[in-house]
């Protein structure tokens, strides 16, 4: 069984993606048009700075140790550790420190 990925590690890959997907377009159709004079060129840089920003901040939870795993894949394997927000009583994970969908501080 492959091992389960932590939601910072799917952040940078999937950053990753994005961001080099992006710059991938960007300098394709930049030859393209040098190349064949007037061609058009598209620079991609909503996939490029939506991918950067995606992949720092999934890197920087990388440092800070984040080890809160994505269960939205994986639904069949929601852990029983999970509390409701008391402000928005949504279902979110027992032991982050903020809750996701309306930012409450959830170890107060
Ligand atoms: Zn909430």
């Amino acid at each position: 069984m492959a091992r389960t990925y932590t939601k910072a590690e799917k952040q940078a890959f999937f950053g990753f993606l994005w961001f080099g997907g992006g710059l991938l377009v960007t300098c394709l159709t930049y030859s393209l048009a040098s190349n064949g004079g007037g061609g058009t060129y598209a620079v991609a840089w909503g996939p490029v700075v939506f991918g950067g920003i995606k992949m720092m901040r999934g890197l920087l939870g990388l440092a800070a140790g984040d080890s809160e795993v994505d269960v939205d894949s994986s639904p069949e394997t929601v852990p029983a550790d999970r509390t409701h927000c008391p402000s928005c009583r949504r279902q979110v994970a027992a032991k982050v420190n903020y809750c996701p969908t309306c930012g409450r501080y959830m170890l107060a």
